[in-house]
């Protein structure tokens, strides 16, 4: 048999620094240096989720795309949920996802609106002909490195948009969830270690990881397992459009152990692994992809 080649983690994707590259919220990858690599030429599926029915918000872009990517090479058909902006990084994912002879259907929208999370939720279920993994990886970042100047609008809308729009979602979409079905929320190492630059933020992300861990044991005996992945820095759209002050982007990961940024591929497979069969004594749990740092 053919021996796998070791490859060092250290090295494995782009590990250099970073350019300044200011973009409007929310930013379109496609336009990044480096472009993020979301698997597009390196995910291979092994039908793990055959014939499943997917929702994935955010999954234009970063790591929503990733899982996008991965769970239809692994045989589901997805929507895609966005901002109505992001439309070039969609349909280049609905491109690739066609390309696997799988269903991508694209419904922009914002999942802060309490109305439309239902409306999403209900046009999947209509597409899709039901609903299997609610996977939610829509969030918005922005930097802001002195409490006295962080505008109550601020606040508001990444509360809305983090938390509520995932609440709503869940709410919405529980109704059609059956046994064996699962929801992934995203939560982040800001969860556990906070910068001192994303107080709203970290708060958003420490309610995500209570509300995964709470709804886990509400719905476990439904058979419906809830987790979520907590990414370390992951080099994404979101880091460019306010998620990150000027310093911190130019040096994004390299206070790391493994001295690098992410990759938004490098999650792809927990991801699957959670939506798949074979994570099915796995409920209420966080997953850390963090370069090292403990979660
Ligand atoms: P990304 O910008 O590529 O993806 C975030 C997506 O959120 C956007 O593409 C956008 O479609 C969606 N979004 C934002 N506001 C929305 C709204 N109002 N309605 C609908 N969709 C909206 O960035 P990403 O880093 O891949 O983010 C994915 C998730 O990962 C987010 O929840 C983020 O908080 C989380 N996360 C990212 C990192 C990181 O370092 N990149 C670390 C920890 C957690
Ligand atoms: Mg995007």
């Amino acid at each position: 048999m053919e021996k796998t080649k070791l490859i060092n983690p250290l090295t494995k994707y782009y590990h250099g620094s970073y350019k300044w590259q200011p973009q409007e919220a929310p930013a379109v990858q496609a336009k990044m240096h480096p472009v993020p690599d979301c698997g597009e030429k390196s995910y291979q599926g092994f039908g793990r989720l055959k014939g499943r029915r997917a929702l994935i918000t955010g999954g234009d872009s970063g790591i929503g795309r990733a899982a996008a990517i991965a769970f239809a090479r692994e045989g589901a058909d997805v929507v895609i949920n966005y901002l109505p902006s992001e439309d070039e990084d969609a349909e280049e994912v609905q491109e690739l996802i066609a390309a696997e002879g799988q269903k991508a259907v694209l419904l922009a929208g914002d999942v802060g609106d309490e109305d439309f999370c239902q409306e999403l939720v209900a046009k999947t279920v209509e597409e899709l002909g039901g609903l299997d993994i609610l996977c939610q990886a829509a969030g918005r970042q922005t930097a802001n490195a002195d409490i006295t100047t962080l505008s109550t609008a601020q606040i508001e809308e990444t509360y809305r948009v983090n938390v509520f729009g995932m609440m709503w979602l869940a709410r919405a979409a529980v109704p059609h969830l059956k046994a064996g079905a699962c929801i992934i929320n995203t939560t982040s190492i800001q969860a556990f270690q906070p910068s001192e630059d994303l107080l709203d933020y970290a708060g958003t992300k420490a309610a995500i990881r209570a509300f995964t861990q709470g709804l886990s044991k509400q719905l476990a005996p439904k058979g419906i397992r809830v987790n979520a992945v907590a990414p370390g820095p992951i080099w994404t759209a979101l880091q460019i459009c306010g998620g990150q002050l000027k310093e911190s982007l130019l040096t994004f990961g390299s206070d790391t152990p493994m001295k690098r940024a992410g990759q938004p591929v490098e999650l792809a497979e927990i991801y699957v692994y959670l939506a798949s069969d074979a994570a099915s004594y796995v409920t209420g749990q966080i997953f850390g992809v963090t370069g090292g740092m403990f979660t």
